[in-house]
């Protein structure tokens, strides 16, 4: 029988520096599966339909509430975002390791539902650096960027509800204690 694979989720602020974690991890251990959300925001440049997200419209997204297709979605800066259910259930029943990157709200609800999931939170390393991280992006207004910092402090107070707490100071820091913490959960005499 194939082992059930590790549902592995990675969240925090946004600025936290998921998403370039993530990548990184991903090129380390090309065997994860990064799970590709659907959101009803606009793409950035040089983001790809299917590949950073499924770009969809509010009502095909509220048609996937109403059929029950998320595993989770939340509300995030007046956009939806969510994971569609039977792609990461099908991943894992085929024994694969999924990494949901996602926001707090949807990382309580994975929670809820998902006992076995591993929780990590990404830290920033300070709330400057936070704001200079989010600026630089370029990508954000001025209201935006001030939505998402005084958001981030709350979601930052939800750590101690993770399993793990990792420190974003240097990507390839993060990247290599988020792969550890993986290999360690795969060789726990309980999951095997
Ligand atoms: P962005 O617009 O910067 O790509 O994403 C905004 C926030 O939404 C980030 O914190 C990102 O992790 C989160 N996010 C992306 N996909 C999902 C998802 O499927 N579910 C939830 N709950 N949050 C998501």
């Amino acid at each position: 029988m194939t082992r059930q694979g590790l549902l592995i989720v990675i969240s925090g602020p946004s600025g936290a520096g998921k998403g370039t974690v993530c990548r990184a991890l991903l090129e380390k251990c090309p065997e994860l599966v990064l799970s590709v959300s659907k959101t009803t925001r606009q793409p950035r440049a040089g983001e790809e339909d299917g590949v950073n997200y499924f770009f969809v419209s509010r009502e095909d997204f509220e048609d996937s509430i109403a059929n029950g297709d998320f595993l989770e979605y939340a509300y995030v800066y007046g956009q939806y975002y969510g994971t569609p259910r039977s792609t990461v259930e099908n991943l894992l029943n085929d024994g694969r390791d999924v990494i949901l990157e996602i926001d707090t709200q949807g990382a309580m609800k994975v929670m809820e539902a998902f006992s076995a999931g591993i929780f990590i939170f990404l830290m920033p390393p300070s709330g400057e650096e936070l704001r200079s991280r989010i600026i630089n992006r370029g990508t954000e207004s001025e209201e935006s960027l001030n939505r998402r910092l005084s958001a981030a402090a709350n979601e930052v107070s939800l750590a101690p509800k993770y399993d793990y707490i990792v420190v974003n100071d240097r990507v390839e820091s993060a990247r290599d204690k988020i792969a550890a913490i993986i290999q360690a959960e795969k060789l726990q005499v309980s999951r095997n």
